[in-house]
């Protein structure tokens, strides 16, 4: 079969490589479609400091059950389903206590929980193996494009989920970055909540997208973007910023754009350095947190805004075989929605 791999520092090829089987507790699934991320673009460019060479990327990937490991009951063959982001361990205090996105066993204080892609042979590919706790059914989802779900839109649901408190009716919120994520967790604010929804991206075509998502304002950042967002509050500012991108200049708009009690996400691994300090500093008790992942039951809310109809991808497709086209295209900010891999 093929397989897009991660093959040496800054080298991605498409290789020949045989059909896997599945073990124990895994199931086999064709894979129907696989979304391409930015973090896949910072595996690239990790360049030595990657650690393992010959991963197959893909952390967004879906399709359809091709063959039932020893012991599999709860699948059958054919069945549709998404392949989950975050492979935890299911029975470490944080899987427990349903933080799955922070495993003590697959992931641990250093490091994020393993998953396809990043760390085990990922979705881009004819198919993947996972653990069968890890596919979950997708119903009448069509496979093709769903893949992103599992990063796109759960990774936006963990960072709204932990700020839902602040989503009343009245708040503001602002995101950061209208690519692959922030189109999801637009979607995912409107969904839920009666919040405001103030959209910036460098990109005027991408806040099109936004406004034809319900973005209620948008802006192109510049030195005034953040006196924009407080004239827009009353002066007061935002009740949750959600940061997509986290280069230094959006982690500054959030520093500088958010409520006292606010709630910043970043979600973004653009490097930037929140300006924080165990003084008293202006606005008063600011939660920051950085994002990673979602748990199961992120997951399972995702997929059901998705059966209701209430969230959508928007996606491109490439042909697997035209995998580097699609990574140049992300690159150079091209993709409107997400890029999807089709074996
Ligand atoms: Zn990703
Ligand atoms: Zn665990």
């Amino acid at each position: 079969m093929r397989a897009v791999k991660l093959s040496s520092p800054n080298t991605v090829t498409l290789e020949e490589v045989d059909v896997p089987e599945p073990g124990p507790g895994e199931v086999r699934v064709k894979v129907a479609g696989a979304g391409l991320c930015h973090s896949d673009l910072h595996l690239v460019d990790m360049g030595d400091e990657w650690p393992a060479f010959g991963l197959t990327l893909g952390h967004e990937g879906a399709g359809t059950v091709d063959k039932l490991g020893p012991g599999v009951t709860a699948h059958k063959e054919g069945e549709p389903v998404i392949v989950n982001l975050v492979w935890s361990c299911g029975e470490c205090r944080a899987c427990v206590e349903g933080r799955d996105n922070a495993c003590e066993v697959t992931g641990g204080r250093d490091s994020f929980p393993t998953g396809p892609g990043l760390g085990a042979q990922g979705s881009m590919a004819d198919y993947i193996i996972v653990p069968s706790r890890h596919a979950l059914p997708l119903g009448d989802i069509d496979p093709v494009g769903a893949g992103p779900l599992t990063d796109a839109a759960l990774t936006p649901m963990r960072a709204i989920n932990s700020v839902r408190d602040r989503l009343t009716p009245g708040a503001t919120v602002v995101i950061i970055g209208i690519g692959g994520l922030g189109h999801m967790g637009l979607q995912i604010v409107k969904a839920i909540s009666a919040a405001t929804v103030i959209c910036v991206d460098m990109d005027e075509k991408k806040l099109e997208h936004a406004k034809e998502l319900g973005a209620d304002e948008t802006f192109t950042p510049d030195a005034g973007t953040a006196a924009k967002i407080l004239a827009e509050t009353g002066g007061y500012g935002a009740d949750v910023v959600l940061d997509f991108v986290g280069v230094q200049p959006t982690v500054d708009l959030a520093a500088g754009a958010i409520a006292p009690e606010g709630k910043v996400r970043l979600v973004g691994l653009g490097g930037g350095k929140y300006p924080a300090s165990a003084e008293i500093s202006a606005p008063w008790g600011v939660n920051i947190q950085r994002s990673y992942g979602g748990t199961r039951e992120d997951l399972l809310q995702v997929l059901a805004l998705a059966h209701a109809g209430k969230i959508k991808i928007d996606y491109v497709t490439y042909p697997l075989d035209r995998f580097q086209q699609a990574f140049d295209d992300l690159r150079a900010g091209k993709i409107v929605g997400r890029a999807i891999l089709v074996p």
